[in-house]
């Protein structure tokens, strides 16, 4: 789930254009801010307490309908029963390598593919698995990609269908990079469940079928339709997801909403997340010449890159954090009144942020400026200069050509080839006012878009109804300041209503040694992944009526 790799894949931007896009599940500052996340919960006894915390409240909500009130009940009751069963099934999987990134493992991870299509087949799904052709290693050899699972249980065309993403492939580990458990041992020490890939994405995963298993083992009739589409290569970019989502369109044709589960929370409070930044990554080349000088012999004749360079830089972002190109925020819609309310009562603690992010201050002083900057407005940072003196020493070079590496996070709304444009026009602006004889050349190496949700949507109000009945607790809304290109993938690729809907606690070290889940957390979530399912139906025919949308689905029509 997260992004130690940086990934490329084609992003095609709403207009038409299409920009080398990087899904970059893999950057240094999502990295640290789970690290910090991580790290601002360590302390916390949190997972050994949370159910006896939420249960009381919860055996006091009011429950609309008798009915419904006993199907919750049944299936928490059988949820808790069985309990052990899907942490050792949870520990069979984790027992597999399934590292996408190593050749080595290739066969572990087809094999995890297959038990996985063999696990939804158990439930009564139609599973296909798809074949997504070669990889090519860096030597020219080829190996075979896992197979992609698209899986489907139930058609009945007057229920809402639900298609849940998820991925089975993990990232690399090995117990002497400071692992205190094997990773491929899942170990429960005081609650958590050690693994990797307990929580990013086994754990999820599972959940979701265990929530349909449990459904199946109480002969309850499932009240949506489901879909599964899991890939065994998310960790390293997800080569030919898109192309798959394209060439199945058939397969998407009746699913109404798309579920993912792939991030966690922010704090200690359960959340949805329904948005996240765009990223656009500029490299800004000014060359002076063709060789590196000396400045003992050459200081003080020539225009030099690096000046020319570090000017350039110094003119993109003041001391306040605001961005100065020209337009940049023109895209940038308003915070509603709506928009605000979320922030509100969200579960975030500016002094222990700043703790953990060891900085003296923030340019915000409030919680919602901090988070809506992190969020909802576009930020530039300054990444680095390639080709400029960054050794320890005092080398006394004129470096001829250098490269200076910023990005800009894109808020919801602002389109890529706009970026581009204004970006390219104010460097090219300001550099003319250095009449310097350089070369200057802007370039943007990476495009994704940004993503974001409407929370009003039927999904969100079904998963809101369904963390309230197990944690007691209305979620945080919550959006993510990274780039995680696969919602936006799925909302643009099927036009389908996209939620991500996590279950994993803001200290689950995804990515890093040590990573888990809690148990408290894996058998919550099982919980309100059941509940979503019998709250979603009636949320939906709401949506279609308030809609007028209500017309035949097209398997009604060709009358399947
Ligand atoms: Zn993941």
């Amino acid at each position: 789930m997260i992004y130690r790799t940086q990934w490329f894949n084609t992003v095609h931007i709403a207009g038409g254009g299409k920009l080398l896009g990087v899904l970059e599940k893999s950057d240094t500052g999502h990295q640290e801010g789970h690290r910090q996340k991580g790290k601002m919960m360590q302390h916390s006894l949190w997972h050994c307490s949370i159910s006896m915390i939420f249960i009381i409240p919860l055996i006091m909500l009011p429950f609309t309908t008798d009915a419904s009130e006993k199907l919750v009940e049944d299936l928490f009751q059988y949820i808790d029963a069985h309990q052990d069963d899907f942490v050792q099934e949870l520990k069979d999987w984790i027992a597999i390598p399934s590292d996408s990134s190593d050749p080595q493992l290739r066969e572990e991870l087809i094999r995890m593919v297959e038990v996985t299509a063999q696990r939804i087949k158990t439930l009564g799904a139609t599973v296909q698995q798809v074949d997504m052709g070669f990889e090519t290693l860096h030597g020219g050899q080829k190996i075979k990609f896992p197979p992609a699972i698209l899986a489907a249980l139930g058609n009945d065309p007057t229920k809402a269908t639900v298609c849940f993403y998820g991925h089975v492939d993990v990232q690399p580990a090995k117990k002497e990079d400071g692992w205190k458990t094997d990773p491929y041992t899942l170990t429960e020490v005081n609650g958590n469940l050690y693994g990797r890939g307990a929580t990013d994405n086994k754990g999820p995963v599972l959940a979701w079928i265990n929530a349909i298993e449990t459904y199946i083992s109480l002969k309850k009739d499932i009240p949506v339709n489901l879909k599964f589409i899991i890939e065994g290569v998310e960790e390293t970019g997800s080569p030919g997801l898109e192309e798959l989502i394209k060439e199945h369109k058939e397969f998407f044709s009746d699913v109404d909403y798309v579920v993912i589960s792939d991030n966690v929370w922010l704090s200690r409070k359960p959340a949805l997340t329904y948005g996240t930044r765009g990223n656009a990554y500029f490299f800004v080349e000014v060359e002076s010449g063709k060789k590196d000088l000396h400045s003992g012999t050459f200081g003080g004749i020539i225009h030099e890159a690096m000046r020319d360079l570090v000017y350039l830089l110094a003119n993109l972002v003041d001391s306040t954090g605001r961005i100065l190109i020209p337009g940049i925020y023109d895209d940038v819609p308003p915070v509603t009144e709506e928009e605000q309310k979320l922030y509100e009562n969200i579960d975030f603690d500016i002094e222990e942020h700043k703790n953990n992010t060891e900085v003296n201050s923030f340019l915000y002083s409030t919680k919602e400026e901090i988070l809506q900057h992190m969020w909802r407005y576009p930020s530039l940072s300054i990444h680095g200069i390639e080709g400029g003196f960054a050794g320890t020493g005092t080398k006394t070079v004129i470096p001829s050509k250098v490269i200076g590496k910023f990005s800009i996070r894109q808020a919801p709304n602002m389109q890529i080839p706009v970026v581009e444009e204004q970006v390219k026009k104010y460097l090219e602006e300001v550099f003319a006012k250095l009449n310097s004889p350089n070369k200057l050349k802007v370039s943007l190496e990476i495009g994704a878009m940004p993503w974001v949700a409407n929370v009003n949507d039927p999904q969100y109000e079904a998963a809101k109804i369904a963390i309230r009945k197990v944690f007691g607790v209305m979620p945080d809304m919550i959006r993510d300041g990274s780039t995680i290109p696969l919602a936006r993938i799925f909302q643009d690729l099927t036009k389908k209503k996209v939620m991500m809907l996590p279950i994993g606690g803001a200290d689950d070290g995804e990515h890093s040694q040590n990573e888990k889940l809690s148990r408290s957390n894996y058998i919550q979530g099982t919980k309100v992944f059941a509940v979503f399912f019998s709250e979603l139906p009636k949320l939906h025919e709401d949506s279609l009526t308030k809609s007028n949308q209500k017309k035949p689905k097209i398997s009604q029509l060709i009358g399947s």
